[in-house]
């Protein structure tokens, strides 16, 4: 049997590929995937390019492998290795992929290099305790209980800012049925629809988000969406969304709160148009998770226009916010165009905008203390089960089982989120 551990940087699409990795091989005869660092035989590193950050990230996982096992084949994948493939050559790895066809390539990798490790294996079989302590340490095996589906790939808007769509090539939707199929065989009880720019599902293939979403409204299990940009926003999908058992949690990306940024940024809306998105959702979600991504520091933001963005941010109170700071990526638009920002100034920006983080979260925590949801438990540590609720608020409980939909309050703010007490049946009138 070879093992084979597969570890997933970056986005939700990256983490439906590499679940699809993982189900073919275990399909297969003589390999045994699994999610996460532990000692292997192979490793599968599915990389992210979207910060330099991201791309620092993905290197230096080889030499945790090699930690693990110096006997290890390394396969690299991902929009880090399609953007420095050259790198990862330098670094002796097996066998380096980009951003298409992932599953394909692992299978047609692993089968090529089976025969050596296998004889690699008869001569080295000494190692094998050596590493085992040290798997503890590295390995993370959470217990994953939410299946990933991503539905479209690519993206066709060039932020002026994004190496994204240099990596992942256009949008491409997958099939209304085999979307359907692949959510009807789970038995998973959440399903997170991933994509890279899911609100251009349907224009390659004549279809669109809301017919999706509604051909999937019959899945029992409840329905998540990763991520939206604000235009696809309407009440049409709203409904669709109501009826259907989807969470109320929109991940709606801002990037900046301030117009004239936003141009720059080649964003398609300004912040009167977003707002009114914003507006929308919570007429048919009152308590709505409404979470976005920022860049700070984006070369023309003066001093000005960031404090008009932390102004816009602040109205429109969202449940969380993914700061970023501005990371100039060769290739993009505004790599060539702008110079950047002094560092200083981009760090005083960022702490900024994490004060107006904690605020608007520990504010939106508080507002739904003494609320009812329905909690999906995924993990445990330190004897407090972990999960997310409808709107995405973490919860913490004890004396909950895992991998669980269950009842439950909100009773204290608790670390990122909140502390609940599970409800028991008589008690059981949900907000
Ligand atoms: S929408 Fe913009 S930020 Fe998102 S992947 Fe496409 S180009 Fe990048």
């Amino acid at each position: 049997m070879i093992s084979v551990s597969v570890v997933t940087l970056g986005c939700k699409v990256n983490q439906a590929e590499s679940t699809a990795i993982i189900a073919a091989l275990n399909e297969k005869t003589g390999y045994h995937a699994s999610e996460g660092l532990s000692t292997a035989d192979v490793y599968v590193l599915n990389t992210c390019s979207v910060t330099a950050e991201a791309d620092r990230k993905s290197r230096q996982y080889l030499s945790k492998m090699r930690k693990l096992n110096d006997k290890c084949r390394i396969i690299v994948i991902g929009c880090s290795s399609q953007n420095n493939a050259e790198h990862f050559a330098k670094n002796n790895v097996t066998a380096i992929g980009g951003s298409e066809n992932k599953v394909d390539f692992v299978i047609d990798n692993i089968k090529e290099i089976s025969e050596s490790i296998l004889h690699d294996r008869i001569l080295f079989n000494d190692y094998s305790e050596k590493n085992s302590e040290n798997c503890e340490k590295f390995s993370k095996n959470t217990q994953k209980t939410r299946k990933f589906v991503k539905i479209q790939d690519g993206c066709n808007r060039f932020c002026t800012y994004c190496i994204i769509p240099y990596l992942r090539g256009r949008s491409k939707s997958v099939p209304i049925n085999d979307i359907v199929a692949e959510c009807e065989r789970t038995d998973s009880d959440e399903i997170v629809l991933t994509g890279i720019d899911m609100s251009d599902y349907g224009k390659d293939i004549g279809s669109t988000l809301s017919e999706l979403l509604s051909k999937l409204s019959h899945i029992q299990a409840r329905k998540r969406i990763s991520s939206l940009e604000c235009e696809v926003i309407d009440e049409d999908m709203l409904s669709i969304m109501r009826e259907g058992n989807y969470c109320p949690h929109f991940h709606l990306s801002l990037q900046s709160g301030d117009d004239g940024v936003l141009k720059s940024m080649n964003r398609h809306y300004d912040t009167n148009y977003f707002y009114s998105k914003v507006e929308l959702i919570r007429q048919f979600f009152p308590n709505a998770g409404i979470t976005t991504d920022i860049i700070v520091g984006f070369p023309t933001e003066t001093d000005e226009k960031f404090e008009n963005s932390c102004k816009f941010i602040e109205k429109c109170a969202f449940s969380d916010i993914h700061v970023f700071p501005y990371s100039a990526r060769t290739g993009t638009l505004a790599s060539k165009k702008y110079k950047t920002l002094p560092k200083t100034v981009v760090e005083e920006r960022v702490n900024k905008l994490l004060e107006i983080k904690h605020a608007l979260h520990k504010a939106f925590i508080e507002s739904n203390l003494g609320k009812a949801y329905t909690v999906y438990t995924e993990d445990a540590h330190d004897g407090l089960t972990e999960g997310y609720t409808q709107n995405y608020i973490k919860v913490y409980c004890s004396g909950a089982p895992c991998g669980k939909m269950i009842d439950m309050r909100l009773t204290k703010p608790y670390k990122d989120g909140a502390y609940a007490q599970i409800i028991d049946v008589a008690d059981n009138n949900h907000n």
